[in-house]
């Protein structure tokens, strides 16, 4: 247990409403852990740290957040450990970095990593049973920032909530997905928030894709805002591609965000010994290996799914079907790897599993 000499105020909950909850049956995000996490941003400074039990807010209908967006947030899972004693979490110190940089974007103050650390371990110490303990489930953690000065003029809030909660989630697979590369709307240009986990990206990006889901695509590929000439990623995953032996995974830049989980995935290729290139990949460098046949795998890399295949890939009126699934040896391998050391089924030699 850390102890930094953080003073946080814990109201347990007398009712809690574990007993009622059936892991095995759990329907997506409606489900709530008993408690959540909380600190107020007033006079410059984070205070009243405090757990209570997970519960409305009381807002003002001229809350700043809801007017002029100004809210980021974050997602990160816990697992039971092997043996049912633990929570693991996976790189949650890179979470609070994160938050940080979206927040500055964002004119927001920083959340102390301290703050989010403390706050995020005090609350799975607490909540710890409502980790599932069944097959391929976890806990989704969602921590996140928002305005809270109670004002309708356009100006940066001068006080904020951070608040940490948690929700059960069942068993994910993730099916193999149909992408659609966007080259009309754009999710995010140089020099705007595209980076940032950044609540008002993904309030734009929910009308190209409604369109794009009725067409039958599940998702979206984006591209640069400039041209359309280049693949960013999707909405809620970075995109990478095996090309003859070799991973290719672009780069975090200022439109894409900085997935922990594609980091990680290139940190595991690498290990393993793969030949990996981290550059910008254009769409037609793509198209050209679908046709040529050097395109082996595409895929997703998430905290959502972790890894999620990409099985058609449409552009320009054309749909182009991805090899199959069966045969895409490395992100299957990977998968397995990945989940294993965020399970602690796998030795974790690389301090990415942080255990409470
Ligand atoms: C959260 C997110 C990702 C994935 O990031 P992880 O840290 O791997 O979960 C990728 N793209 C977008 C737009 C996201 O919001």
């Amino acid at each position: 247990m850390i102890d930094i000499g953080l003073d946080i105020k814990i109201q347990k909950t007398n009712q809690s409403r574990l007993p009622e909850i059936d892991f095995n049956n759990i329907p997506f995000g409606k489900i709530y852990a008993d408690h959540m996490f909380l600190a107020e941003y007033q006079n410059g400074q984070w205070s009243d740290l405090r757990i209570e039990p997970f519960n409305n807010l009381n807002l003002s209908p001229a809350i700043s957040v809801l007017h002029y967006g100004q809210s980021v947030f974050e997602g990160l899972k816990g697992f039971r450990s092997p043996d049912g004693k633990e929570v693991l979490v996976f790189r949650p110190e890179e979470n609070a970095k994160r938050l940080k940089d979206s927040a500055k974007r964002l004119c927001m103050p920083e959340v102390p990593e301290e703050i989010f650390m403390t706050g995020l371990h005090k609350l799975l110490d607490l909540d710890r049973g409502w980790v599932p303990n069944v097959k391929d489930s976890a806990l989704y953690i969602r921590p996140f920032q928002f305005a809270a000065d109670e004002y309708i003029g356009l100006k940066p809030s001068e006080s904020f909530k951070f608040i940490i909660f948690a929700s059960p989630v069942g068993a994910y697979y993730s099916e193999p997905v149909k992408v659609k590369v966007e080259t009309e709307y754009t999710r995010a240009a140089q020099g705007g928030t595209g980076f940032a986990k950044a609540a008002g990206n993904y309030a734009a990006s929910m009308y190209p894709a409604k369109l794009a889901a009725e067409q039958g695509y599940h998702q979206l590929l984006w591209t640069d805002g400039k041209e359309h000439k280049f693949i960013e990623e999707s909405g809620t995953m970075n995109v990478l591609f095996v090309i003859n032996d070799t991973l290719v995974s672009i780069p975090s830049s200022d439109t894409i965000l900085p997935g922990i989980t594609r980091r990680s995935v290139v940190q595991i290729a690498k290990d393993w010994g793969m030949k990996v290139e981290e550059r910008p990949v254009e769409v037609a460098e793509i198209i050209s290996a679908i046709k040529d046949g050097s395109l082996k795998e595409m895929f997703g890399a998430g905290t959502a799914a972790t890894i999620t295949q990409i099985a058609l890939m449409a552009y320009d009126g054309i749909d182009y079907e991805l090899p199959a699934v069966e045969t895409r040896e490395f992100s299957n391998k990977l998968h397995a790897e990945l989940t294993g050391i965020q399970r602690g089924l796998v030795e974790d030699t690389r301090g990415w599993v942080y255990k409470i």
